[in-house]
């Protein structure tokens, strides 16, 4: 049997499988599919997830349940040796191991981009991950907990200030729904006002969303300025120490919370520890039939898509000749890449992937959103049912499907959910408070000095025996614990 190895579960990787499964004869292959995560993230739902619209974990799909015929393994693929066609499996637990394939498929996606800004690795959260999503929506929570408990001045400020850097589709989500959950948690607050709270969007370039049009762009940033969020453009972070933000243009916003989303850039392990040829941004290279190629043309039995992958797009749309990395191309990709991978295993040629940009739509909020397909332009409550009615339905597994609409009715009847579970990251602290513990130990008492065998004994006839030292019985440790 074909031994196929997917790097990565994510988006390609679990559609590659999904596919594959689908595909392919009982007996003609063995798909392997390893992530140190063991299930993958519908990650246009985070901004939600920060809102308090859909709970954390529904935006997970988890592979062992939907890939049946897949055999998943928890860990990170250290290394890739292709020339000799072994990888490096490192499980959380454990030593790293060497695993043996055919085919590989390299499908591990992107991580957060950052430059070396002073404070930023230290203070930022990142906006790839579900968790980072439910820190976020808890610690605002949290901070106005805090905040309504104090009186007007430089600490209350930095509780209610929050700062959202990178205006791309995730940075103005994330920005429109933490804006929208903190007006809705003013209600329960009433020692808060409006003005209390500040939000911030820093952005590099000259505009927001680039995949809307330029209209389209202004009215977000109109939209979201009458809701109470500042978007400063041609604007840098130039320091974030201590929490403290600082701008290009002189502004400074002390903050707890620093959601970093300017860009993304390729897994840097596929440059560092694989032999498979990367472009200059650290993509692996990749043929429009989604094989991996060198300089001397296609690499053997080694194929790759999504976020991780330099694909041409022949569409014509894409930036520099290549798939932009979404979800749409990912997705899509990893469909062709299954069809190709089996058509190749039955000796015929693979297809190019071709894919015309269907459009954009965000979530900004409850009933805000933004729209745009070919020339029509949205921004408004029907962009926002756009959203919703497309990544609805378009999240994998009906099971996920479910749970999502679920949350979506229980938050438009019930309103959103306000309790904060941040205490969930120390679970054993009220335990551990409380808990009975043992009493120290005692140093040990110095022996009182013998007569016998300090003073000089000259003769061992009239030398008295020598006086056992008192027994003192005190709960030890081990008795004190049973
Ligand atoms: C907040 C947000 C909103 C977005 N909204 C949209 C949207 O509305 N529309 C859209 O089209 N796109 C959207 N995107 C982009 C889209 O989610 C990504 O382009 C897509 O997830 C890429 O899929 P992928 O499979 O390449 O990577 P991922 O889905 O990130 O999957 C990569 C997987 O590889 C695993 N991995 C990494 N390194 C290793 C390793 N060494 N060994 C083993 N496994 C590894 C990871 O754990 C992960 O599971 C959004 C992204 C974000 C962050």
């Amino acid at each position: 049997m074909t031994k196929i190895l997917i790097v990565g579960g994510g988006y390609a990787g679990f559609y590659t499988a999904w596919r594959l499964e689908k595909l392919l004869n009982p007996g003609e292959a063995q798909v392997t599919l390893v992530d140190p995560l063991p299930y993958m993230t519908y990650q246009p739902f985070l901004p939600e997830v920060i809102g308090g619209s859909i709970e954390p974990r529904h935006v997970l799909v988890s592979q062992r349940r939907h890939l049946r015929r897949t055999r998943v393994v928890t860990a990170e693929v250290e290394k890739v040796d292709h020339a000799r066609k072994v990888a490096t499996l490192k499980p959380e637990h454990g030593d790293a191991y060497e695993f043996s394939y055919d085919v590989i498929v390299v499908t591990a996606g992107s991580v957060s981009r950052t430059f070396p800004i002073p404070g930023i690795a230290d203070n930022a959260i990142g906006l790839k991950a579900a968790e980072e999503a439910a820190w976020i929506r808890d610690t605002i929570i949290d901070n106005f907990n805090r905040a309504s408990a104090l009186p007007p001045g430089p600490e209350r400020q930095r509780l209610l200030t929050f700062v959202v850097v990178g205006g791309g589709f995730a940075g103005i989500e994330a920005f429109g729904e933490m804006r929208s959950l903190a007006t809705d948690l003013l209600e329960d607050y009433p020692s808060l006002q409006f003005d209390d709270v500040q939000f911030h969007l820093i952005e590099a370039a000259g505009r927001i969303m680039p995949e809307v049009t330029e209209d389209g762009a202004v009215a977000v940033i109109k939209q979201l300025a009458e809701r109470g969020a500042k978007v400063h453009l041609n604007t840098q972070v130039t320091s974030a120490v201590d929490g403290v933000v600082e701008t290009s243009a002189g502004d400074k916003f002390p903050t707890d919370v620093i959601v970093w989303t300017a860009g993304v850039m390729a897994a840097p392990f596929v440059k560092s520890n694989t032999d498979l040829p990367v472009d200059e941004r650290g993509r692996i290279r990749a043929r429009a039939d989604l094989r991996v190629e060198g300089d001397d043309g296609v690499i053997r039995d080694a194929w790759t898509a999504g976020d991780v992958s330099a694909v041409p797009d022949l569409s014509g749309g894409g930036v520099g000749g290549f798939c932009v990395p979404n979800a749409q191309h990912a997705v899509r990709q990893g469909k062709q890449l299954a069809e190709n991978l089996v058509a190749t295993l039955r000796g015929r040629a693979p297809k190019d992937y071709y894919h015309e940009n269907l459009g954009a739509v965000a979530g900004l909020g409850p009933w805000n959103g933004a729209f745009r397909s070919g020339k029509i332009m949205l921004v408004g409550p029907l962009a926002w049912l756009a959203h919703r009615g497309y990544h609805g339905t378009a999240i994998p597994t009906i099971e996920r499907k479910v749970r999502v609409f679920t949350d979506w009715f229980n938050t438009f009847f019930l309103g959103r959910d306000f309790v904060p579970f941040s205490a969930r990251q120390h679970p054993r602290a009220s335990f551990e408070r409380f808990a009975s513990k043992p009493r120290p130990k005692p140093a040990e008492e110095p022996a009182p000095a013998s007569p016998v065998t300090d003073a000089p004994v000259a003769d061992k006839a009239d030398a008295k025996p020598a006086q056992a030292p008192k027994t003192v019985n005190r709960p030890t440790a081990k008795a004190n614990a049973e």
